[in-house]
């Protein structure tokens, strides 16, 4: 099986005139930038698999692509999470609850009386020593194995662009492990397009240790933004804002955890980079907002 190109819309926001690149749009279930990454598993052939096993938070947006496409694959999915809580298991939101419905198999590590304090990965790397049927996935698809998918994105946009005939093309993603955003700088390296990303996970710092551990020659994309360190998941008024104030012009729903921090670094930065068409990858990520919007609705009692 293979996914069709994801198409490009154009809106406005406040006075600016942009594109965006609905990855969102890719698949109804196996969407957005972890569809890109996993890619290559949907398209190349694993005659003996039968079983991925992942690990990461009960909301990843790679909990629900990773069921999605064993759905498609008819494998099976072994996920393992750090912890479930109780108010998650008796209401399933969001990626938790696609997931589910998916069939996947979610497992939390602190109920399991073998766990030792082992890392979720290292439980995994003891747990899974014949795999001859099972494939194991790092966390958020921080692999070689995103290369193939982003790879694909690339030309798209390449392609796009040659039709558009768009000069001072800037294409802004924000990125969590850097591996998209590193990929997708490789292969628009000798073009005249600028990749832009922000550090939404950590310091910039740390971002580029992530860019050097997936790929240690490719080229580096801009990283935009202050040096302040941004608290991944954290909640903030000033970014809930600004997400309804985008849906509210562009009819698009962003995602809640990473594009409210880029839009924020793209408002300061492109005033100061007047001749730069905007062009913004929407890396998917919708479903995760139901769990996410929940609790900005409590906090903010609204
Ligand atoms: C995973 C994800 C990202 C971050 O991608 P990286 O390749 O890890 O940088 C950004 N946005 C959404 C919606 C995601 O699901």
């Amino acid at each position: 099986m293979k996914l069709s190109e994801s198409p490009t819309t154009q809106h406005r926001f406040n006075d600016l005139t942009f594109f965006v690149k609905r990855d969102d749009l890719l698949h109804s279930q196996f969407s957005g930038n972890k569809a890109r990454k996993f890619m290559s598993l949907l398209t190349d052939d694993y005659p003996h698999i039968k079983q991925l096993v992942g690990y990461g938070s009960v909301q990843a947006n790679s909990l629900y692509s990773l069921a999605a496409l064993c759905a498609i694959k008819k494998w099976k999915l072994t996920f393992y999470v750090d912890h479930i809580p109780n108010y998650v298991k008796q209401k399933p939101t969001g990626n938790y609850r696609g997931a589910l419905d998916l069939g996947a198999n979610i497992v939390d590590l602190s109920q399991l009386e073998d766990r030792n304090a082992r890392h979720a990965r290292d439980y995994i790397k003891d747990n899974f020593t014949d795999l001859s049927e099972t494939l194991l996935i790092p966390e958020g698809g921080r692999s070689p194995m995103a290369e193939e998918g982003v790879k694909t994105l690339a030309q798209e946009i390449l392609n796009w662009k040659l039709m558009e005939r768009c000069e001072n093309l800037v294409v802004a993603l924000p990125s969590g492990t850097g591996t998209t955003a590193l990929y997708l700088q490789k292969y628009l390296e000798h073009t005249d397009i600028e990749v832009v990303t922000c550090a939404c996970v950590g310091e910039k710092e740390y971002l580029i240790e992530q860019f050097l551990e997936v790929d240690s020659s490719a080229p580096h994309p801009t990283i935009i933004g202050t040096d302040k360190k941004h608290h991944f998941g954290r909640l903030d008024q000033g970014e809930y804002e600004l997400w309804k104030n985008l849906e509210e012009q562009t009819q698009v729903e962003f995602d809640l955890l990473y594009d409210p921090f880029m839009w924020q670094n793209l408002l300061d930065w492109l005033p100061k980079n007047p001749n730069k068409m905007l062009l913004y990858i929407h890396q998917g990520g919708i479903l995760g907002n139901e769990s996410m919007v929940g609790r900005y609705r409590h906090w903010l009692s609204i």
